[in-house]
């Protein structure tokens, strides 16, 4: 895929970038590794002082970084900006916390002292999605570079400038230059970069294909790798659920980023005694929201990101409908300008289509009804995705069974599933391995160096033996 920028809203080329050659590769690799070996010795103290910077710098321009989302990937506006906010709240979370996260821990043993250390592991890759531009990259280089590691960033080809850009952050924040390095690369040079033995680790939040061709790279070069992959995240709605509160929920979930989120809710399994009046006001809401320009604050649906994007979805609705499936609302590419899909819900849908098997990338709904709780879950769990889940009940044995029997690494109740600092986010099954944010994300990247020392007469005698 090309390296450019192109404006979702209006399908228009705005800037293209050339690709760094293989030397150039290189030369950056370099210097991620040479700056590694004095970076990994500063303070927490000063790295938490360059963290704060960089917040400051994110909410002070923040308009600015919200509008260069929005030009590249079509966000609306104001979660543009709420964004780049939640990047700053990321950095200023680990200013605060990252040294305790990563302090020597003692354990008792048979030895005089035992403990474990946690040592930064040198230039990590992350190879990172277009759909949060900037909180994707925040929340993996945050606490990477809070550990003392330095990163290097593959950003997806059609955000560019916002790669550029969070480079820039870094570096006006006082981070030492090379801590953190953008790289306008294709994904055909990413096993280069992997292959390379400077670079220690390699990270990616994309697709299952991404996964396993990324997954694949590192293993067979023995290095370690996150994978934040794909969802079909459930919401389940069962009858002693505040119904208001949950459809208005459910289009919000639905529906944020333009539907182009991993944790987006995608499925929605209703109980049969309360599915037509939920069905009802979801449908309508669905068809109430605004389509337009990203940049206009009224805007609650702008463009996908890309015409591909657009391509994937409508195909998959078409085979999902000629596979049997029933349209409530919405179905074809809206006709305008740009990458327009409007709001879609889906019901009847029968197993083996898209709308039942496949994520769906977009605004675009499958709506389920089930008998009980035990149908619920059984349906919930019938994907090879296990992200998040939404579960909506007021039943304390319903709620114990659902945070208990999901196959996901995240449940929440009476609430949409959201990623926060301060808890770990990532999931199971083919969403991936390891934990991004809070003190288990911080850990992902260190070397966990266990040390055990003898003193005394005891000591000298094992030396001896
Ligand atoms: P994608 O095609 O996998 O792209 C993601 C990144 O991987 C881009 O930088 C892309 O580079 C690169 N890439 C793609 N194929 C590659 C390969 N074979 N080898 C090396 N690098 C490769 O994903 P997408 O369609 O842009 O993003 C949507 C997907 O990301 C969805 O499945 C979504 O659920 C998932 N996602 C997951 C999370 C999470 O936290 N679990 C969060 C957000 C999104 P190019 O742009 O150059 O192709």
């Amino acid at each position: 895929m090309a390296i450019a920028t192109i404006n979702p809203a209006t399908g228009k080329i705005i800037k293209t970038f050339a690709p760094l050659t293989d030397p150039q590769i290189d030369e950056k690799i370099g210097k991620a590794e040479e700056t590694f070996r004095s970076y990994r010795w500063s303070s927490f103290a000063d790295r938490g002082k360059w963290m704060l910077q960089a917040a400051r710098i994110l909410e002070e321009e923040q308009d600015r970084f919200g509008r260069l989302m929005t030009l590249e990937m079509g966000k609306p506006i104001n979660a543009a900006k709420t964004e780049a906010l939640k990047c700053a709240w990321a950095c200023r979370y680990y200013a605060e916390n990252g040294e305790r996260f990563l302090s020597d821990i003692e354990i008792k043993t048979d030895a005089t002292r035992s403990s474990v250390h946690f040592q930064p592991l040198g230039p990590i890759l992350a190879v990172m999605p277009w759909n949060f531009p900037f909180w994707q990259v925040f929340r993996f280089a945050v606490p990477a570079l809070m550990a003392g590691n330095v990163a290097l960033l593959k950003h997806a080809s059609n955000v560019p400038q916002c790669a550029l850009a969070i480079e820039e952050i870094f570096t006006r924040a006082g981070f030492p230059a090379e801590v953190f390095q953008t790289l306008l690369i294709g994904s055909e040079e990413v096993e280069h970069v992997i292959d390379d033995p400077r670079v220690r680790a390699a990270t990616l939040t994309g697709s299952i294909g991404a996964g396993k061709a990324i997954g694949g790279e590192a293993g067979r070069r023995i290095k370690k790798t996150v994978l934040e992959l794909g969802g079909s995240d459930p919401f389940i709605v069962m009858p002693s659920a505040d119904l208001n509160v949950a459809v208005k929920t459910a289009v919000q979930a639905r529906t944020i980023n333009n539907g182009q989120s991993c944790i987006a809710a995608k499925r929605f399994i209703v109980a049969e005694s309360i599915a037509e009046p939920f069905e009802r006001r979801f449908v309508e809401a669905m068809k109430n929201l605004k389509i337009g320009d990203p940049m206009d604050e009224q805007t609650d649906i702008g463009p996908l990101a890309t015409a591909d994007q657009v391509k994937i979805l409508d195909e998959q609705v078409r085979r999902s409908v000629s596979g049997g499936a029933r349209l409530l609302t919405g179905g074809k590419p809206v006709g305008r300008p740009g990458f327009y899909y409007p709001p879609t819900v889906l019901t009847d849908i029968p197993k083996e289509t898209p709308a039942y098997r496949e994520e769906m990338f977009g605004p675009v709904a499958s709506l389920f009804r089930v008998a009980n709780i035990d149908e619920a879950i059984d349906l919930a769990n019938d994907t090879i995705f296990g992200l998040g889940s939404s579960v909506w009940t007021n039943d304390r044995a319903e709620r114990a069974r659902f945070i208990e029997e999901m196959e996901a690494g995240m449940v929440f109740v009476n609430a949409m599933v959201a990623s926060d600092p301060r808890l770990p986010f990532g999931g199971v099954k083919q969403s991936g391995y390891g934990r991004e944010l809070s003190d288990f994300g911080i850990r992902e990247f260190v070397n966990i160096k266990t040390v055990w020392i003898k003193e005394g007469e005891e000591g000298r005698r094992s030396e001896i033996e």
